[in-house]
């Protein structure tokens, strides 16, 4: 789907609502979350709708590569030296609340392993 007229993230790739964007490319958008967990947390997702990243990768495997690209081209501009954390949020349970494709960079402090 190209875009979803109720989701949130298609609204901000769209201009349609104000989003702090870092980096666009073709396939992808990269803008600050709304609510950091970490001194750099940006979100990188698709300009197209999909719902998760399971679902990117079946209708566009390239998306997904894309999307880590995006991410540590920001991680690098943001002065994180390589050292950072990339999560896809995949289902309401494992804490996914927004259902448009989107891999979190989190990085500028020490993180520890697992999550909660
Ligand atoms: P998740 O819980 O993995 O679905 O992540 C969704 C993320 O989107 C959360 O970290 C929210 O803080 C963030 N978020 C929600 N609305 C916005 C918004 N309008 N602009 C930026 N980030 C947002």
């Amino acid at each position: 789907m190209a875009a979803d007229p109720d989701c949130i993230f298609c609204k901000i790739v769209g201009g349609d609502i104000p989003g702090e964007v870092v980096r666009r490319t073709d396939t992808t958008v990269a803008f600050r979350d709304l609510n950091p967990a970490a001194p750099t947390h940006v979100l990188v997702v698709p300009v197209d709708h999909q719902a998760n990243a399971a679902e990117t990768a079946a209708t566009s495997p390239a998306t997904v590569a894309d999307l880590v690209a995006t991410a540590a081209s920001v991680a690098e501009d943001e002065g994180l030296d390589g050292s950072y954390r990339l999560v896809f949020n995949t289902g309401a349970e494992a804490g996914q609340s927004v259902f448009h494709t989107h891999l979190h960079l989190l990085g500028g402090r020490p993180m520890t392993w697992p999550p909660g």
